[in-house]
Formats: structure tokens, sequence, C-alpha cells
């Protein structure tokens, strides 16, 4: 019977886990392992809180989670309470599942001044990420820029925009909810290095700029191609850049209507953030896009900007003694192969692409490999322990673990905490967390 280790309980952990049950049954056992005492990774402090419905998904993980086979083990960091390679020991096979939770930097001159963020940071902070929930940011300014067009820019600028009605229903923390509808933001630039044929925008989630209570829009109609030219692009980006042109086709008075204006600046590549102590300005340079690149022009100007949101990418964090990709930000590895018994999966293996879904086939082709490197004999005959192993170390180490029943309880504790028509107030501390749990 294979003892497998997942380390991760977000997404590709819990597909993961699903896809080992599919080919062993019951004879396989998984341990699910977070640094948190709570599941689900990024659907918990990822997925943005006004979208309840792609949280939805964890119900299906908790199915998975709570079978025999499958068990949960919080509050354990790997790389700190136990290593990767006493878990080598333990285990036929070890899955890193760790996302991407750093990060990817501008590299830019004033980069460090107070509020400017990273989207890690700035979407912790809202989602209540017990890292980054204390980061406070002055939201007192009128003037905020989001760097990059994918679609977490898109959900920190909708974020910043929304009204407190427009937040019911949602499991935003609260004391991000208080700071953000008592905002002094009049003007959200998004900017983007290229052009409105080069984002990375959904369409589903650019269209809801479009339907914003105190907030509308705004492209520039001659920042569009030739709208001939849309009929080259993919369906999902042709949808995108459709949507696109119709936000360019709202009147003067229905901006008017609106507080915040939320305004698409293409081919602006930032260059520095300026200010004394504190942001005050984006210094950006003009682009043109040459086959598909962003080339700068020479000429720049500057953005007002009293907060700062760079959402622009993401990279794993690296573990002592694992082989990593510097360069990509993820594990060097070969389709989820790192080394002998040492896998990856999800972002940690391919970089933040995707949506939440594309890691299910990346889950279920993982174990299909580790299922092909049994059958052939490279994880050794060696009988591991497995999880009485794990439980051994549990005791030596006096660690404190965090068990799924436990996390139904802090789950029960959050959900009779929350605001009225909201599914939860989430524990912003790790303490916290584990007093509900016991
Ligand atoms: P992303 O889709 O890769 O977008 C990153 C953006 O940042 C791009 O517009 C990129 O421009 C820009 N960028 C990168 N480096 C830059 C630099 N140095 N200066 C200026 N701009 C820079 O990444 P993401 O938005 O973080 O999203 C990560 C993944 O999560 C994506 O697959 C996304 O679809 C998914 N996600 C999905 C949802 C949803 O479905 N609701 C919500 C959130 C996130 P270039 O293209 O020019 O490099």
């Amino acid at each position: 019977m294979p003892h497998i280790a997942i380390i991760g309980s977000g997404p590709a952990g819990y597909y993961t886990a699903e896809a080992a049950q599919k080919q062993w049954g019951d004879d396989v056992r998984v341990d699910v392992f977070d640094q948190l005492p709570v599941p689900y990774g990024l659907i918990r402090t990822g997925v943005a809180p006004d979208h309840q419905s792609i949280k939805g998904v964890s119900r299906r993980y908790e199915k998975t989670a709570l079978t025999e086979n499958v068990r949960f083990v919080g509050n354990v960091t790997v790389g700190k309470d136990v290593s990767v390679a006493e878990l080598q020991q333990l285990y036929d096979a070890v899955v890193l599942a760790t996302g991407a939770p750093n990060d990817k930097m501008l590299g830019l001159p004033g980069e460090d001044l107070a509020n400017v963020y990273g989207s890690a940071s700035f979407v912790g902070w809202y989602n209540g990420h017990p890292e980054f929930a204390r980061l406070d940011p002055d939201l007192s300014g009128k003037h905020a820029v989001v760097i990059g067009m994918g679609n977490v820019a898109l959900d920190v600028a909708r974020i910043l925009a929304k009204t407190e009605t427009e937040f019911s229903g949602s499991d935003i923390v609260g004391h991000a909810l208080q700071k953000l509808i008592n905002s002094g933001i009049e003007k959200i630039t998004i900017l983007g290095r290229r052009g409105p044929h080069q984002i990375m925008m959904t369409p589903k989630e650019l269209g809801e700029l479009g339907n914003l209570e105190r907030a509308s829009p705004r492209v520039d109609r001659s920042d569009l191609p030739d709208e001939a030219e849309d009929a080259l692009l993919e369906p999902g980006l042709r949808k995108s850049v459709t949507q696109l042109r119709s936000f360019a086709a709202i009147p003067e008075d229905m901006h008017a209507e609106k507080k915040i204006e939320i305004e698409f600046d293409f081919f602006a590549s930032p260059v520095a953030m300026e200010g004394s102590g504190k942001v005050e300005s984006v210094r950006v340079e003009r682009t043109e896009v040459k086959a598909g690149r962003a080339v700068r022009t020479g000429e720049s100007y500057s953005i007002p900007a009293d907060v700062v949101v760079a959402c622009i990418g993401y990279r794993t964090s690296p573990i002592t003694g694992v082989p990593f990709d510097d360069r990509a930000g993820r594990f060097a590895n070969d389709e989820g192969r790192i080394l002998t018994g040492l896998y990856c999966v999800g972002w940690a293996r391919r970089g933040p692409s995707g949506t939440i879904g594309t890691n299910r086939p990346d889950g279920f082709g993982l174990i299909e490999k580790i299922a092909e490197d049994i059958d052939a004999g490279l994880l050794g005959p060696a009988k591991r322990k497995g999880r009485s192993g794990f439980d051994e170390l549990v005791k030596e180490r006096g660690l404190d673990v965090v068990t799924f029943q436990d996390w139904k309880k802090i789950e029960e504790a959050e959900a009779a905490a929350a605001r009225e028509g909201s599914p939860r107030e989430k524990f912003i501390d790790i303490e916290a967390m584990i007093s509900a749990a016991n």
C-alpha cells in the first residue's frame, strides 16, 4: 500500500489526494499537510471573497478529506517542523503542492516605499491570511494604481471599488471591509505594459467591472486595435477584448454618475515608484508592442498613486535541498518529477497559471506518474512507515497537529461569528484558530 505525503492542502493538493483514491481505492494512505491550521490554501486565502461560487469547490475537497485513507495534518510546516528528507524516509512519495505564495518582484527603484504592495500580501490582507492580515494599507488617498492586466489585477481593482452592499454574501474579513468601504479612492488605474490584445483577463471576470455600483471602467478608444483584428484572437481573449470595447463606448454622463473611475492604461510599463517615504506616483514609460513584446519608446510620464498593488505573478517558496528553477520561480521538475520519490504539482510544478480546475488534470496526471514509478520499482522495496511513523515524530517533537475534525470546529466557530449574510468571519491569528480547534 503506497504511503503518500502531500504538502499543501489547496486545490492541487486535494485533487492529487482524490486522484490517489481513484488510483488505489482503499489501498493507499494519504497525509495532506498544511502549515496553517486550516485547509484549502488559495480557495480560502487567494480566491476573491466575493467569488463564493468558486470557493464552493472546497465541498468537493471535504469529501476527499473525510475519507478514512486521507487525513489532514494542519499546523505543520515542512522545512521547519519536519524536513522533506524526513518525510521521504516515511512516505513512498512526497508531493509538493505548495503553490506560489510569494510575489514576483518588479525590481524597480522605489518598490520598497510605504503603501506599495504585491498582490500576495494585499490579497492576503483582505482574505485574512495570518501572515498578511495586519498589513493595514493606507487607503485614505484618492489614487490607486494596480499593475498588471491579469485576473488578480481585476480582483484587486474590483475589491477596491465595491460598496458595503456589494460585499454582502462575501467572506471578506471585517477589518478589511471597514477600511475598503471607507476608502478615499476615486481613481484606480490598471497598468498594462502591453495592449488590449495581450491582456490576461478572462471575459466573465472583466465583465464584472462593468456592473459596479460606485465605479465605472474607462477604456480609451484610441488604444483599441482595429476591430477586424479581433477575429484572429482565440475565443476567450476575443470576448475579453469585446468587453473592453463596450467599456470604451460608455458615455461620459454615465461615468459622471459613479464616484470611482477604473482606468485602463495600456502600453504603459512602470519604471519607478516615486515619493518621499510613502509612494506618491508611478513613473511609467510608453511602449509599443512589437512581435508580441513591449518595447519602450522613451516617452515617460507619472501617474499619481497613493497606493500601489503589483499583480504581476507569483513565485514558489524554495525548500532547502529541493532543486529549484530560480528563473521560473518554481521547483525544477520533469512533468512533476523532481527527484526519486519527490514530486510537485499545481503552481509549484507549472508556475502560477490556469484556473482552479486546471489543477485537477494536473493532480490526476501526477498520480499516474507516481503509479508508473511504483510499478517500475523506482520507489524502492523499503516498507515505509507512513502515517504511523509521522505520528511517532509528532510525539517526539511535541507538534500541535490540527486534524480535519479540529478544522471542522474552527469552521463552525467562524460561521457562528459571521456578519449577517456572510458565510464566515475568518480567524486571522493562528493562535485563535488553534484555540477554536481545542
Ligand atoms: P497573470 O495572468 O500571469 O497576469 C500577470 C500580469 O502582470 C500580466 O498582464 C503581465 O503582463 C503583467 N506583468 C508581469 N510582469 C510585469 C512587469 N514586470 N511589469 C508590468 N507588468 C507585468 O497573473 P495573475 O493575474 O497573478 O493570475 C495568476 C493566475 O491565477 C492566472 O492563471 C489567473 O487567470 C488565475 N486567476 C484566476 C481568477 C479567476 O478565474 N477568477 C482570479 C485570480 C487569478 P505581460 O502579459 O506583458 O507579461
